[in-house]
Parts: structure tokens; C-alpha cells; sequence
């Protein structure tokens, strides 16, 4: 579960990024977030991911009151929430399973553990046989794709997908759009930025709309 009450962002005095904006969003759904450039969208999941502060408001995450969070809490809470990009930031010097083993390894799971859980994920993508490419041997879509397993293959409750279909032509869009429904289908709660209307249009999933740092418009999907 998510939630904003009353939720404001102002990055030093005068640029006020989001404004009293109070949203719940229920564990396993798919919500689609949209608005134009500026809107606060970034600063929406940068809040979440405690990247950044509200000024004011209060932020309920599974359970976690983010005014009672502790510093050293904050990696345990980035454990529960994966997260994508539009420009996939893997390393570009270790192989795709290496890319998501090295997820796990700063974590300290045993290799064994490794070898059990990373083959799952690639499978879950549908990268099979490209476990031993570098990232610049794939294409945007199968590299987007990466970074997916990468931010899944811990488990996290929620998926925070930040434009990932930005830098991809429109058949690798929907492959990657396909993955984060699949993952969603698992459990995960999933929370998309996207300016790509086609793909709103076909999900039918809830639409968040931000403008000016508000919700002007939140209509449920038809598919939940
Ligand atoms: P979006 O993701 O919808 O494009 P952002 O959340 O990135 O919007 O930005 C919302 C507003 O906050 C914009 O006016 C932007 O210039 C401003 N902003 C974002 N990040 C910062 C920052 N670190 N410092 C100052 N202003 C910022």
C-alpha cells in the first residue's frame, strides 16, 4: 500500500514541485502516471524512493511511516522497492547475469543462492541465452529488460518505472511494457511514468494525471 496525505515538494523557496497531492494506490496494482514535462512526476517516485523530502505531508509505504524512517533504515527500504530508467543505467562491463547477480551480491547472498535465483529472473524476461552478452551486445529493449531483472530479482513489493519506454522504438516498448504486466501478474505493485498515449490507451490500467505539481485526474483502468 501506498499513500500520500496531503503531500508537498518545494525544492528550495520558490520551486514548488508538488502541491498537496494525496493519492492511495492498493498493493498489486498497475498505475499508469502521465503529464507533461515539469508536471512532478520524478519528484512523485524520487519521494518514494526517499530520494527526496517532502516539505510537508505524510508518506505511508507498506507499513513505513516515512517521518519514522531512520537514515540507516533507508537501504533496507530500497530492498522493498525496485527501480527502473529510461536509460537503463547497467554496467557496461559485466555480462547480463553478472549485471543482476551483482544486485544480489551487494546484499550478501551466497553464490549458490546467485546461481539458483538469477537464472529465475532471466527466464522471467525472456532473455534465455543471452546470459554471457554485454549490454552494448543487446538491444534497447532486451537492455531495458536487464535492468527489469535486475530490480526484481530481490523481490521488491513495488516497481518504480521511471519513462522506461523513453529511448525504445514501439515494438520494444511493448515487450518491455509486456515484462512489467507479467511481474505485476506475480504480485508486484507497479507505478509506470510514461509519455506514450498508444500505451495508455491499450493498458486500461488507472491513470494518474499530474499538472503543475497536482493530481488533476485519477481514472481507474478497466483491468485492475
Ligand atoms: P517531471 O518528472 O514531471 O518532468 P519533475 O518532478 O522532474 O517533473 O519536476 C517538477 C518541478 O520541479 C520542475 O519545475 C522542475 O524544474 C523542478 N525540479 C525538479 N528537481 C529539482 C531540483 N533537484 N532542484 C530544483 N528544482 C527541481
Amino acid at each position: 500500500m501506498i499513500l500520500l496525505d496531503r503531500v508537498t515538494k518545494k525544492y528550495g523557496k520558490k520551486g514548488l514541485a508538488l502541491d498537496r497531492v494525496s493519492l492511495h494506490i492498493a498493493p498489486k496494482e498497475f498505475v499508469l502516471i502521465v503529464g507533461s514535462s515539469g508536471a512532478g512526476k520524478s519528484t512523485l517516485l524520487k519521494l518514494l524512493t526517499r530520494e527526496e523530502k517532502p516539505t510537508s505531508g505524510k508518506i505511508v509505504v507498506g507499513g513505513v511511516d516515512y517521518d519514522r524512517l531512520k537514515d540507516r533504515e533507508i537501504p533496507l527500504l530500497r530492498r522493498k522497492i525496485g527501480t527502473i530508467f529510461q536509460d537503463f543505467k547497467l554496467l557496461p562491463n559485466r555480462t547480463v547475469f553478472e549485471n543482476i547477480a551483482f544486485a544480489l551480491e551487494i546484499v550478501g547472498m551466497t553464490n549458490k543462492e546467485i546461481q539458483f535465483t538469477v537464472p529465475k529472473v532471466i527466464d522471467l524476461v525472456g532473455l534465455n541465452g543471452k546470459e554471457h552478452n554485454f549490454p552494448k551486445e543487446l538491444s534497447g529493449g532486451e537492455q531495458q529488460r536487464v535492468a527489469i531483472a535486475r530490480a526484481v530479482v530481490r523481490q521488491p513489493k513495488i516497481l518504480i518505472a521511471d519513462e522506461p519506454t523513453g529511448n525504445l522504438d514501439p515494438k520494444h516498448a511493448w515487450d518491455v511494457v509486456s515484462v512489467l504486466e507479467k511481474i505485476n501478474q506475480h504480485g508486484t505493485t507497479v507505478l509506470m511514468t510514461t509519455h506514450n498515449q498508444e500505451i495508455v490507451n491499450k493498458l486500461q490500467r488507472r491513470v494518474i494525471t499530474i499538472d503543475g505539481g497536482k493530481v488533476s485526474q485519477d481514472i481507474a483502468g478497466r483491468k485492475l
